[in-house]
C-alpha cells in the first residue's frame, strides 16, 4: 500500500509494520514541510453512530480511526478509510492535521527523509467516566524525549503548561465532549 501524491501520482510513503504500533506510514521519499501528504478518509457518520459502530469493541482496545469533523460529524476511517489511518501518534510529530472546509488533511510540518516513520499528535479526549488507567490503555511509545506517556489530552497530572507551546491544542470546534456512561472509541481532533 502506498500513499499517492496528488500532483506528481509518485507514492510519498508505504505501509508496513511500525515498532511504535501495529502498521504504521513510512516515508518512501524526502517529503518538504508544509506538503499535504494525504487527506484523512473515510466514512462520514454522527457522533452517535460512531460511538454505537465501536460500543462492543474492547474498551481495552486502543485503535482509533476516528476523527471528529465538528459537533454533527466524525470521520469513521474503519470504513472506507484510506492509507491515513495508518499514521500513527507520536508526541514530537512531523505531521499534524489541517482541517478545511470538512475535511481533514496531514501535512508535513518539517522535512521528512525517506525512511522515517511520519505522524502526529492525536491528542485524544478524556471523558468524565474514563477508567482510572485509561491513560496505560493509550499509552504513547512513541519513544520521543518529550512522550508525555499518552496518547490522551491534556497529560492527566501535569499542571497546566505556562510555558509558550506551538500549538495550542483544542477540540474540534463546536465538538461535544463524549457522553458519560457509554463504552464509545476515542475520537481525533484537528488542531486549527
Ligand atoms: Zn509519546
Amino acid at each position: 500500500m502506498t500513499g499517492k501524491s496528488a500532483a506528481r501520482g509518485a507514492p510519498l510513503f508505504k505501509v508496513r509494520r511500525s515498532r511504535v504500533h501495529g502498521r504504521g506510514a513510512f516515508a518512501a521519499r524526502r517529503i518538504r514541510k508544509g506538503t499535504r501528504i494525504i487527506e484523512y478518509r473515510g466514512e462520514r457518520v454522527s457522533h452517535q453512530e460512531a460511538d454505537h459502530r465501536y460500543q462492543e469493541r474492547s474498551a481495552r482496545d486502543n485503535h482509533t480511526f476516528l476523527f471528529i469533523i465538528d459537533a454533527r460529524t466524525v470521520i469513521d476511517a474503519g470504513a472506507g478509510g484510506n492509507d491515513a489511518r495508518f499514521i500513527n501518534h507520536s508526541c514530537n510529530p512531523n505531521c499534524e492535521t489541517v482541517m478545511e472546509g470538512k475535511r481533514v488533511f496531514i501535512e508535513a510540518i518539517r522535512t521528512i527523509q525517506p525512511g522515517e516513520e511520519l505522524n502526529y499528535d492525536y491528542q485524544l479526549g478524556r471523558a468524565a467516566d474514563d477508567p482510572p488507567d485509561v491513560d496505560a490503555i493509550y499509552a504513547c511509545r512513541c519513544g520521543q524525549a518529550n512522550c508525555r506517556g499518552t496518547m490522551l489530552w491534556p497529560p492527566k497530572k501535569a499542571p497546566r503548561r505556562t510555558a509558550a507551546r506551538p500549538h495550542t491544542p483544542r477540540r474540534a470546534k463546536g465538538a461535544p465532549s463524549t457522553k458519560r456512561g457509554t463504552a464509545r472509541k476515542r475520537k481525533q481532533a484537528a488542531r486549527r
